[in-house]
């Protein structure tokens, strides 16, 4: 789909360009902005690491409006092809079982998936409560702008406090310094409906005394982007939520109610738990044993409302991805919808199999251009992509079968406009492209689709250097933004 809308990128060249008294000035009032308002991490991931100030771009980066429009368009629809997939298990299984023995984690999350159905222990949570993230460069096509997605994350989408923070911080810049930012800067209420999608799934459970539970890695870096969500579900509506590892839950659960109902024991008191919302559970290294398993499959098999279930997790899973963008399968997912299903695709970069039969086709485009595609296993986070001679060498290297446990896609080359971009306090000014992220939020309960909830309900612009490769804010390759809407 393009978009119009387009740029002016040499007149932000020129304005941007701050005299050094100048940029003293603004980074040192930008960082004591986002300090005081909570937009912060921690250095490492010692527990008495000390707080930073998150990575950011000093000004708005630029977003055609058009772009952004139909970006926000697209998250509810997104929202219903990720539930319909996460209610088709024989769907998943048939894409995502093949992962089995070839790529471990992905593979034992699968198995989990199958042992759950084949059980009907996934039957006990009434609703499907999902919190998403589409992620989107817009690339140009003949001197168009065009949106198109990079990927559609299904669990654990972060940044939303953060990023918005880092927005009120460019509503203060722009009135500063006019010249610097000509456009409008995109509405943000992030916060604000990130609990108020919390509380719609809370209020489901409808248990008394009952929390919302953060699972969350030990010593987790972006703490305080779920901590901002955490006290305003407390401010707002006197919801109270927990933090715990995947281990904690195991160590905690109540083992009298299980399998079934998710209760924490602490101290002396037994906690329901309404709605589980995972922020760790996506990573290899986030199960370094057996006991963070156990906890996976309590959660799994409880009533509570998770946020994903193991289901809707695997629909964020790269292979479905992949396979969505096959011709004929994305419309099986909307088939009452035809024509949003032709405005889904339009986003749809091009995408390749590695799958035996087909693989070498890959491995030749590949081979042949290898600056133009990006090998992309089956990981969230950041920092897993293989770009040119990187993923040459590990195509010759791997075997066949861990190759097919791979995605090769073309790689999309956005737009670049300068900034500065800002880090430990010190800011740097160059060419950087943005990753336009929309969060959408759903809660449909039942198999005949009772939709409570399907709405975007905010978005993150995430900038980095144009040479850099690979993206993540939390990775350390790329920094917190705000559309600039021209
Ligand atoms: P993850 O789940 O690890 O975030 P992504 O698919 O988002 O995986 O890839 C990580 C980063 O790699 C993205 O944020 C983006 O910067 C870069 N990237 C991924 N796919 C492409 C692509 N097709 N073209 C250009 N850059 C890409
Ligand atoms: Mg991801
Ligand atoms: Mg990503």
């Amino acid at each position: 789909m393009s978009c119009a809308g387009d740029d002016d990128g040499k007149n932000l060249q020129s304005n941007r360009r701050l005299d050094n008294s100048d940029l003293e000035e603004l980074v040192s009032t930008a960082i004591s902005y986002l300090a005081v308002h909570g937009s912060v991490m921690n250095e490492t991931k010692e527990a008495d690491s000390k707080m930073v100030h998150s990575p950011f771009a000093l000004f708005p980066s630029v977003v055609p409006k058009d772009c952004f429009k139909q970006a926000y368009k697209l998250a509810t629809l997104f929202n219903l092809v990720a539930f319909r997939i996460s209610n088709s298990p024989d769907y998943l299984l048939k894409h995502l079982e093949p992962l089995t023995g070839i790529d471990d984690f992905s593979g034992r999350l699968v198995q989990l998936y199958k042992e759950t159905v084949q059980k009907g222990e996934g039957n006990r949570q009434r609703c499907q409560f999902g919190i998403l993230r589409s992620d989107y460069f817009i690339d140009v096509l003949q001197g168009k702008s065009v949106l198109k997605q990079i990927e559609l994350n299904t669990i654990a989408s972060s940044f939303a406090a953060l990023g918005q923070r880092v927005a009120e911080w460019h509503q203060v810049s722009h009135s500063m310094f006019p010249q610097t930012s000509a456009g409008e800067l995109a509405p943000i209420e992030n916060i604000e409906n990130f609990v108020r999608a919390m509380k719609e799934a809370h209020q489901v459970y409808n248990v008394p005394e009952s929390r919302i539970l953060f699972v969350v890695q030990p010593n987790e870096r972006n703490k305080y982007d779920q901590e901002i969500i955490r006290w305003e579900l407390w401010k707002q509506f006197g919801i109270k939520s927990l933090r715990r590892t995947l281990r904690q839950v195991d160590e905690q659960a109540d083992r009298s109610s299980l399998p079934g109902k998710l209760v924490l024991q602490c101290s002396n008191e037994k906690i329901p738990i309404s709605v589980v919302y995972f922020r760790a559970g996506y990573s290899p290294d986030d199960y370094p044993s057996e006991r963070e398993w156990n906890a996976r499959r309590i959660i799994e098999w409880s009533d509570s409302i998770k946020c994903p279930s193991l289901g809707l997790h695997l629909v964020g899973m790269k292979k479905i991805q992949q396979v969505l963008s096959e011709s004929g399968q994305l419309e099986q997912f909307l088939q009452d919808r035809p024509e949003e299903a032709a405005l889904v695709r339009s986003c749809f970069a091009e995408q390749y199999s590695l799958d035996l039969p087909v693989q070498h086709i890959a491995i030749q485009l590949a081979e042949s251009n290898p600056t133009d595609y990006v090998l992309k296993p089956q990981r969230e986070g950041g920092g897993n992509n293989l770009y040119g001679n990187r993923m040459l060498q590990f195509i010759r290297r791997a075997s066949k079968e861990e190759l097919s446990g791979y995605v090769l896609m073309k790689l999309l080359r956005p737009r670049e406009y300068p900034n500065y971009l800002v880090q430990k306090g010190k800011a740097f000014f160059g060419n950087c492209i943005s990753e336009l992220g929309i969060f959408g939020a759903f809660l449909c309960c039942g198999n005949e689709e009772k939709w409570i909830l399907n709405e975007p309900i905010g978005h993150l612009l995430r900038t980095k250097w144009t040479q850099q490769e690979d993206g993540g804010v939390a990775a350390g390759n790329a920094f917190l933004d705000s559309p600039l809407l021209v």
